[in-house]
């Protein structure tokens, strides 16, 4: 199964003024959503992100956007120009 992870997005900076946990949850989120992790991170991470705002809108952000891809890929792929204003809005809110 190929990663999900658009390359921009694996190498986005992580602020180094959030708690540990935060920036766990940050640097592993694709591959929670991916269900890569082991089962003792797994229980971890979705502990914390019932338990933090920014970490829950963070995922439910990135899980939407994980099911748009999907949703575009089981129709036959992504145009390009659908793919380039994804890309262009995730620009515009960095
Ligand atoms: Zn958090």
């Amino acid at each position: 199964m190929p990663r999900h992870t658009p390359p921009m997005l694996e190498l986005a900076e992580v602020p180094n003024d959030l708690p540990a946990e935060c920036q766990e949850v940050i640097r592993n989120l694709w591959d929670y959503l991916d269900g890569r992790l082991s089962p003792d991170t797994t229980a971890r991470l979705r502990a914390h992100i019932a338990a933090c705002g920014p970490c829950f809108a963070y995922q439910q952000f990135q899980s939407r956007f994980l099911e748009l891809l999907t949703t575009l890929r089981a129709r036959g792929g992504v145009p390009e120009h659908v793919r380039e204003s994804v890309l262009a809005r995730l620009d515009e809110e960095r």
